[in-house]
């Protein structure tokens, strides 16, 4: 059955600058072309130059604004020298959403360091560079949001997904500190735990796995990336200044 197309939300970010990181694919791409959509200028980040020019030309021919940062979240000088290229040449940057991450599953008896390194630094460690980096021009402006993509693996646990797990529950702790550490610069940070969202991720599980997880989500499907997308809309928005180390579920029911 093919997905129905989700209703977005309207939100006017006009005159705001918006970073994403792993906007080439999946669930960034959608938030990068929603935020572009809704008139923030939007910094694609991500390894995939190729890819990142591709979601950029989409937002431009909608009338939006895009630009391509190729940077790996991993790195902390590739990171500081984005912010500082965006903050600098974009006049600020309001807007950040941590979105890149990555699995590497399998069972703790065979989970190896390199396994357990490798998404812990590009979940937790990417978003941590990006947070500080961007806490500098977000506090001399006063204002700011942040938005942290972590997943119910970070709040239900999963079994397979030890390294997985710990990155996102670290992201609820690190989204909850930072919110406390900035809410009084008028600078919100919030996570969004999506459950399972169809997208190359997700597709990687295969036909009988999937049929598994729909069994478990009330909503009796996979979630739509612009289901993601839309929360960010609204956390990203002036509407939301009050909400602040919030972690919202987007699971079709899957935690209740
Ligand atoms: P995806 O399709 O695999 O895309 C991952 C993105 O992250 C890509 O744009 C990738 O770009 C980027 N990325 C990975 N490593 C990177 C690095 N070292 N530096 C820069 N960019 C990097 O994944 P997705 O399903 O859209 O998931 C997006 C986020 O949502 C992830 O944080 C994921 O954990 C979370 N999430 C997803 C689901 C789901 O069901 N899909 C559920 C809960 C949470 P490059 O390869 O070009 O670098």
């Amino acid at each position: 059955m093919a997905a129905q197309a989700t209703e977005m939300l309207s939100v006017d970010l006009s005159g705001q600058i918006a970073l994403v990181t792993g906007a080439s694919r999946g669930i960034g791409k959608a938030i990068a072309v929603a935020l572009g959509q809704s008139g923030a200028k939007v910094a694609c980040v991500a390894r995939q130059r190729e890819k990142l020019e591709e979601v950029a030309s989409q937002i431009q021919k909608a009338g939006g604004e895009a630009g391509v940062f190729g940077c790996d979240v991993t790195n902390s000088e590739e990171v500081n020298a984005v912010v500082e290229q965006v903050a600098n040449e974009w006049d600020g940057l309001q807007i950040l959403v941590n979105n890149a991450g990555i699995t590497q599953d399998t069972l703790i008896p065979r989970m190896s360091d390199e396994q357990w390194d490798s998404v812990l630094n590009t979940n937790l460690r990417g978003a941590f560079l990006f947070t500080r980096a961007a806490s500098f021009p977000m506090m001399q402006a006063r204002y700011g949001r942040i938005i942290n993509i972590t997943s119910v693996s970070g709040l239900m646990g999963n079994p397979g997904q030890s390294n997985y797990s710990a990155s996102k529950a670290g992201m609820i702790g690190f989204t909850r500190t930072v919110a406390r550490e900035l809410g009084s610069r008028k600078i919100t940070v919030n996570a969004i735990a999506p459950g399972f969202i169809e997208t190359e991720m997700t597709a990687a599980l295969g036909p009988a796995l999937q049929e598994e997880v729909k069994k478990r989500v009330p909503a009796k499907r996979l979630g739509q990336t612009d289901e993601v997308a839309n929360a960010v809309l609204f956390l990203a928005s002036k509407s939301a200044g009050y909400v602040n180390g919030h972690v919202l579920t987007i699971d079709g029911g899957m935690t209740a």
